[in-house]
């Protein structure tokens, strides 16, 4: 496994290109790196309804929740499944849409200037291990591509949108991922 540092694709992922991203102001500050939880519906693994989300392929009749997002266009850099399986949506270099309005150390709109990472869970659910080896995996490929991405600035969406996000949630290990960094 490796990230291409021409392309900002991590070899070894299944690709599944979103629409769902734009160029970031500035392409050298890369800089953060955000840890994210989703299930697609709630609480539910499996399926491919994370997929259709981030290219705007949801359905919305197949479940009341759908229909609550699908209008929404947003993405992340990377999937991590319950199994393990890792899929990317868009290249590193590219600014993908996970963050929202946000704000770490002063700085607002994180998606500027990080890269998100989203594993398939729910807030109270224990996370896999072999999400915890995968992810452990990725962040130190990350940090080696992405030097400015410092421990001190691995943080979770409930970090950088407190009161309006709560994922990765209290069922992530945080000490279980810096252990291996
Ligand atoms: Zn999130």
């Amino acid at each position: 496994m490796q990230i291409d540092p021409h392309t900002g694709l991590l070899q070894g992922a299944r690709q599944c290109p979103s629409p769902n991203y734009n160029a970031r102001p500035d392409p050298g500050d890369i800089s953060l790196l955000v840890i994210h939880g989703i299930s697609l519906p709630p609480q539910q693994f499996g399926g491919d309804a994370i997929d259709r989300f981030f290219t705007n392929c949801l359905d919305p009749a197949q479940h009341p929740y759908f229909r609550e997002i699908c209008d929404l266009q947003v993405s992340a850099h990377l999937l991590i499944r319950r199994n393990g399986e890792l899929v990317q949506y868009v290249p590193f270099g590219e600014r993908a849409w996970h963050a929202g309005d946000s704000q770490f150390a002063g700085r607002t709109n994180c998606n500027d200037f990080s890269i998100g990472i989203e594993l398939e869970g729910s807030d109270e659910l224990p996370y896999e291990p072999v999400q915890y080896q995968q992810l452990q995996a990725v962040t130190r490929l990350v940090q080696q591509a992405y030097p400015a991405i410092t421990r001190e600035r691995i943080v979770g969406h409930c970090d950088i949108a407190p009161g309006r996000k709560t994922d990765p949630g209290p069922a992530f290990d945080w000490a279980r991922l810096m252990a291996a960094l």
